[in-house]
């Protein structure tokens, strides 16, 4: 993933700037979320939300990507293309957004839900949810990557029996969207790259209801269980300081959207 670029203030508050757009388009996203709405409607109005923010989409055309957000359904799990299928009652539907303005990127995540979706679903995205602060709380100066990866794993396999994707990582982010370090979603304390005060990563749990493995699907970009059950993903991107982590994006505003949303069921970020 590259080399490893540590941040300064000024630089950091450019990403926090974008990031804060990537959450308020994915409160936008959540405000328009319906059953019967397509993934390319979203997606459009989402461009349109963050051009009018003078910033552009981090993702269109990065790597060849064709889209604004990346929209996986259900047992999608990453890199979803949005499309003309409608989403219906019980999807849950994961919205991926970046930016770019000012020569760096933002990128956060967020899965909601629709009111049909199952307990049973629903703890899985509580639980991936819950360790993705649970990994921000160990990025921390003087802290390795493993310490973020093991505290993710061991809430999502050991203490809630989910599957844990390791073919998709988070990442330092900054002037590119993916920049070393990669930050896995499992591994162990004490190992990998230690952290300073100015790196800048996006934490971004992939969790699976069922096994951990996936596959690609047929239209080359789309990353899916390969046991055919659900994946929640949430991200965010934070900063390390010498003190608590900065977290730049912000999920409570995408949460205040969804209470005015009745198509969509609530989510409280924090459980
Ligand atoms: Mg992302
Ligand atoms: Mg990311």
């Amino acid at each position: 993933m590259g080399q490893v670029y540590y941040k300064t203030s000024e630089e950091i508050a450019i990403i926090q700037v974008n990031c804060m757009l990537v959450s308020k388009t994915l409160a936008y996203v959540g405000s328009l979320l319906k059953p019967g709405v397509t993934g390319a409607f979203v997606d459009a109005k989402a461009e349109e939300f963050i051009r009018d923010h003078d910033a552009l989409p981090g993702f269109k055309n990065l790597y060849g990507f064709p889209s604004t957000l990346c929209i996986s359904l259900n047992e999608g799990v990453v890199h979803g293309i949005p499309s003309d299928i409608e989403f219906k009652d019980d999807d849950i539907v994961s919205v991926d957004c970046g930016v770019y303005n000012n020569e760096f990127f933002g990128d956060a995540a967020f899965t909601f839900a629709f009111p049909e979706v199952s307990d049973e679903t629903m703890d899985l995205l509580h639980t991936t949810n819950q360790s993705l602060y649970l990994g921000i709380e160990q990025a921390r100066s003087g802290n390795r990557i493993g310490d973020i990866s093991n505290a993710i794993q061991h809430h999502c396999e050991r203490v809630n029996g989910y599957g844990i994707v390791r073919e998709l990582v988070g990442h330092g982010l900054g002037r590119n969207l993916h920049e070393g370090p990669e930050v896995p979603n499992f591994g162990s304390r004490g190992r990998g790259h230690k952290m300073q005060e100015g790196l800048v990563i996006a934490i971004e749990p992939m969790v699976n209801m069922g096994k951990r493995h996936v596959k690609q699907s047929d239209d080359g970009w789309t990353i899916v269980t390969r046991d055919g059950k659900p994946s929640a993903h949430f991200e965010h991107t934070i900063a390390v300081t010498d003190g608590e982590p900065i977290i730049l994006s912000d999920h409570s505003i995408v949460e205040e959207a969804l209470k005015n949303n009745a198509e969509i069921k609530n989510f409280s970020i924090k459980k």
